[in-house]
């Protein structure tokens, strides 16, 4: 159910073949990329697309993230990001939203850029991704730019959604207004979807007349009344937001493997790491799931 974006026709029947950041069929792809197109979201946040350089289409599963290795006056370092694709890729575009940190090295790099930025890329990572059966109730909870990873679920879910398969409850703390990125998307997708629910939580300032969906205060101040063995909840971003959660939500009883968090942590240090070798383990697990792909 999760879904898997790409175009090659071999593997449109073996979803499980990518996933949870490990590429199952060895081919951890490393590929470079220019930057296409730039726009301000907000006062701290920017949407870049990145275009593939070899004009081949981006495999990923919504909600997995790519390391990016910049190249600034101080030479190479490297950072991950999420895609944000809403639309299932066939073009070779890597959609990132990206928020400032104040003395941010990537910060500084892609804030005062230009199109034709190269990156050398590597994915896809990540096990924030749906699970193959869908739980009852799905929680997706996020702050700022954390919301990256759930707009490409959102067309995946789209038909369970509709089908009632399925109820989604879209937690996004923001500072203010201002910060409601990709509100259009959301409130629409909300409209046509009535088992969707939105929750905007801001903690600094509420919009001068709030929807019934916008509130003052934190995420953690709206998680549900969770249902042990049949809600999933997933948490993404600002790291002290995620550890409060899932200790919230354990407190409550949620078993931890009910719960997938991915933590924004940043890059402890500029220095690059040629890609790791694969050990002789791996390559021989790497060879049984392909035997058995064969097969
Ligand atoms: C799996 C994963 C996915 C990610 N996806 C995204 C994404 O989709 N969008 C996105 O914007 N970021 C994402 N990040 C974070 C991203 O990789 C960078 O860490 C972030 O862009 C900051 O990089 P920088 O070079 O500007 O700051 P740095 O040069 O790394 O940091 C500058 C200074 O700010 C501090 N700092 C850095 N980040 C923070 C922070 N969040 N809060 C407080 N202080 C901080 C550091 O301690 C340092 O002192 C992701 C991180 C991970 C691990």
């Amino acid at each position: 159910m999760r879904g898997i974006y790409h175009s090659h026709s071999r593997r449109k029947d073996k979803p499980d073949l990518v996933y949870h950041g490990a590429n199952l069929l060895g081919e951890n792809s490393v590929f470079t990329v220019s930057l296409a197109q730039q726009k301000v979201l907000s006062d701290s946040t920017i949407e870049l697309q990145f275009q593939r350089d070899d004009g081949e289409s981006v495999v990923f599963v919504p909600g997995q993230f790519f390391r990016f290795v910049f190249t600034d006056v101080d030479g190479e370092f490297e950072r991950s990001y999420s895609l944000c694709n809403l639309a299932p890729d066939t073009t070779g575009i890597l959609m990132l939203v990206i928020s400032k940190v104040d003395g941010g090295r990537a910060t500084r790099l892609l804030f005062n850029t230009e199109c034709g930025l190269k990156a050398s890329v590597t994915g896809p990572f990540g096990r924030l991704v749906l699970p193959e059966k869908l739980p009852k109730r799905l929680f997706l909870v996020a702050t700022s730019v954390g919301i990256a990873p759930y707009l490409p679920m959102l067309g995946p879910l789209s038909g369970p959604l509709c089908r009632d398969e399925i109820e989604v409850f879209l937690l996004l703390g923001v500072r203010d207004p201002s910060e409601f990125i990709y509100a259009t998307e959301l409130v629409d997708f909300q409209r046509r979807h009535p088992r969707f629910h939105l929750r905007i939580c801001y903690s600094r300032r509420l919009p001068d007349s709030p929807r019934s969906f916008e509130g003052a205060g934190y995420v953690q101040d709206y998680l549900p009344a969770v249902v042990p063995n049949q809600d999933l909840v997933m948490l993404c971003g600002n790291p002290m937001m995620v550890d409060v959660c899932f200790d919230k939500l354990k407190q409550a009883g949620l078993p931890s493997r009910q719960v997938i968090r991915e933590k924004y942590v940043f890059a402890k240090q500029a220095a690059v790491k040629p890609p790791s070798a694969l050990s002789a383990e791996q390559k021989r697990l790497i060879e049984e799931k392909m035997q058995k792909y064969r097969s």
